[in-house]
């Protein structure tokens, strides 16, 4: 281990780092972070960091950002947190007032949760639930495309379908009907991207024919697949399964996560499709990615399901002791000020065209530059051995790994997914930090494959 400065001596002492080899620190070592402000990370040698992935991808407006700083310290001084059985706070009640106003058309409920993927357990209980207790206890199964990602837990686990995440727990997760996802980049059926009728629906259809009378929901990640690598497919798809889901009554569950809060360029990605889903799963930039807090959001028609006497055990027996979170809450708020006030979506659809663009210019001629895609300010790189043939490079490779160490030293944050390099920023990435960060990541790919 070479030259750890003395926090990350303790770093590793102490610290088990989420989704990492421990071992490969001993190469790169934990990066301690002093403080934040805009895009930027300083770190405790005053190394200056361009964070382009939005500390996984939640900062929404900038680390430190002082509006919604200023929210927060404010609400400290008033309330940090309450017990939210039976009792209430009167921000809760103006976040749900206000996201109301913007949410898809019928979702008007909101359960709290205080992570994604706790969210997620809570829309699949939910659903099941519903059918219980509306007549059809046989709807016990759920359905998700392959590549999705939905959390961790073991419920979340279970519908995602990424390996490197979930194959070894294989043997303790739930049995979900697998739908093939839209691979518009190697497109079996020969079509461009948005350049089709959606052909690969036909497989949604018949797996809905085989199980749709004995499945709860279909959950998936509206148009943006982020854990399998910044995959993206046509709003057409999603409106199509939108139907398939009415026709056999499954609830559709759209995981805005990651793609909810303009990250798409507009406010829900659902809202591309013009579609309402059943319940939707929001986090990350729910608090501009400074509080853990989550919410899954539903209709009258499901809530009403579980509205009855006490004794009658309809009720949904779900709980988090930091539902509601207050502070959370209040940092909740400040983003819906912001991006109303500053009008930050519409700006970040503005800067989202320079930003392609540019990297279309650089990247696009490179041998090993086999795709890029891109939505909202996201833009994904995806890096092939045969361009021709689309065909990926040998995962033992770790490129992308390599890419993501280089890029380091020179201060830009890009943690690719496999080998494929990805940027999404911030909304208020200014167009000299692009600049910025397009050259560097393009820098370090050639390094790494020429
Ligand atoms: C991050 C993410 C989750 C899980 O959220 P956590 O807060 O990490 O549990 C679920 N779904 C999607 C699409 C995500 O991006």
């Amino acid at each position: 281990m070479n030259n750890l400065n003395e926090w990350q001596e303790k770093d590793l002492k102490y610290i088990w780092h989420p989704c990492s080899q421990m071992k490969d620190y001993e190469e790169l070592a934990p990066i301690v972070i002093e403080k934040g402000e805009g895009i930027y990370l300083y770190d405790t040698d005053d190394k200056k960091y361009y964070d382009v992935i939005s500390s996984w991808w939640c900062n929404l407006l900038g680390h430190c950002n002082p509006k919604i700083n200023a929210a927060i310290k404010k609400q400290l001084d008033t309330l940090e947190h309450v017990i939210f059985a039976n009792f209430s706070h009167k921000t809760v009640i103006n976040l749900c007032e206000r996201l109301s106003k913007v949410l898809p058309a019928g979702l008007c409920k909101f359960n709290f949760a205080d992570n994604g993927s706790s969210a997620i357990e809570m829309a699949l209980k939910m659903s099941f639930q519903y059918h219980y207790q509306t007549g059809n206890p046989q709807k016990k199964r759920f359905m998700a495309l392959t590549d999705a990602y939905h959390g961790e837990t073991i419920g979340a686990l279970s519908v995602g379908g990424v390996d490197l995440y979930s194959e070894i727990y294989k043997p303790i997760l739930l049995d979900i009907e697998r739908i093939e996802a839209p691979d518009c980049y190697r497109c079996p059926y020969g079509h461009l991207h948005g350049e089709c009728d959606c052909p690969c629906i036909e497989k949604a259809k018949q797996t809905f024919e085989k199980f749709g009378n004995e499945t709860a929901a279909l959950i998936v990640e509206p148009l943006l697949q982020g854990s399998a690598g910044m995959k993206i497919y046509p709003p057409l798809y999603l409106k199509k399964l939108r139907e398939l889901c009415d026709k056999y009554n499954v609830h559709l569950i759209a995981d805005e996560i990651a793609t909810g809060y303009g990250r798409t360029g507009k406010m829900w990605a659902c809202d591309w499709a013009g579609i309402s889903p059943d319940i939707m799963c929001l986090s990350k930039g729910l608090t501009g990615g400074y509080m853990p807090m989550a919410i899954a959001i539903t209709t009258q028609e499901i809530y009403d399901a579980f509205y009855a006497d006490y004794l009658e055990g309809k009720a949904f027996m779900h709980s988090h002791t930091y539902s509601g979170n207050a502070l959370a809450c209040s940092a909740a708020c400040a983003v819906l000020d912001i991006l109303e006030e500053e009008k930050i979506i519409e700006k970040a659809q503005e800067k989202a065209i320079y930003f392609h663009n540019r990297i279309k210019e650089k990247f696009a001629n490179h041998k090993n530059v086999g795709d890029i895609r891109h939505i909202g300010l996201i833009n994904a790189i995806e890096l092939v051995e045969d361009k021709a043939e689309k065909r990926a490079f040998d995962s033992k490779n770790r490129y992308g790994y390599q890419i993501y160490k280089k890029a380091l030293k020179k201060g830009v944050l890009l943690r690719p997914l496999g080998d494929v390099i990805y940027f999404n920023p911030p909304l208020i990435i200014e167009k000299p930090d692009m600049d910025y960060v397009i050259d560097v990541a393009y820098e370090c790919m050639c390094e790494v494959l020429d």
